[in-house]
């Protein structure tokens, strides 16, 4: 006879809210019925106190069961469901720790196919660990076609032969292009500006827009432009200043 161990409280609650407190022999209930803890597998034959070998059972069943062994298949059937739940939330919660850890390592992928795409358009160089942990930021906003439509208009601006402050300009104007692009309200604060050098200065209907395109795409502020065809003072004048932000 090996020896009986108390059932844990946390224990026998656990098996009677699994077993709505109800005797699983004879469908009494509490508080009609007391309540025990029963062995499924009997102490004195190897049970042990896991939850899965205990049974809720009236103190009648409970007696009149003694030490012989359950072969009844609801409980049988119990148990397997138990089990199966159990082995199922376990499941599920490994697929969702592998969908995180994929999710994570596609996001690293992205984001070295990415610098190696930026790299294509500055041979010779690496975008390194910092470079890197900037696209990380600008895969949070942007897409990656976003990226790489930038990069490419980015690219217009580099010299033949960069140098590596042409690349460092290179490399930073592609969030701000990502940015224009995305502000629907860019274009319609471009023709505000076109607006007031109307009203204020000659203006080249040709030019003047592609200008302030390309200036704000190689970062200059909508709203400083806006400021600047407010005082400008003639339309030569605004053509070098756009060139010049747009050359870098
Ligand atoms: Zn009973």
């Amino acid at each position: 006879m090996s020896k009986r161990e108390a059932i844990r409280k946390s224990v026998r609650f656990e098996v009677f809210k699994r077993d709505n407190f109800t005797c699983q022999y004879c469908g009494a209930k509490a508080p009609d019925a007391i309540l025990h803890i029963d062995h499924i597998n009997p102490v004195s034959k190897g049970g042990d106190n896991e939850i899965i070998n205990l049974l809720t059972a009236c103190v009648a069943c409970n007696a009149g069961k003694s030490d012989r062994l359950l072969t009844d298949t609801a409980s049988l059937d119990k148990q397997r469901a138990q089990l199966e739940e159990l082995n199922e939330r376990r499941e599920q919660l490994e697929m969702m720790l592998a969908w995180r850890d994929s999710l994570a390592g596609l996001n690293e992928e992205l984001v070295d196919e990415t610098a190696a795409r930026i790299e294509q358009f500055i041979p010779g160089n690496t975008v390194n660990e910092a470079g890197k942990s900037n696209v990380r930021k600008w895969l949070k906003k942007y897409s990656f076609e976003e990226i790489m439509c930038a990069a490419e208009i980015a690219d217009e601006k580099l010299p033949p032969s960069p140098d590596q402050e042409d690349i460092q300009s290179f490399f930073f104007s592609i969030p701000k292009i990502c940015a224009v692009k995305r502000l629907p309200e860019a274009a319609q604060r471009l023709r505000y500006a076109r607006g007031i050098l109307r009203n204020r200065i000659y203006v080249n209907e040709k030019q003047v827009m592609k200008l302030m395109q390309d200036a704000v795409a190689a970062g200059l502020d909508v709203e400083e432009l806006i400021d600047y065809a407010k005082e400008v003072r003639n339309w030569t004048e605004f053509r070098a200043e756009m060139e010049a932000v747009a050359n870098g």
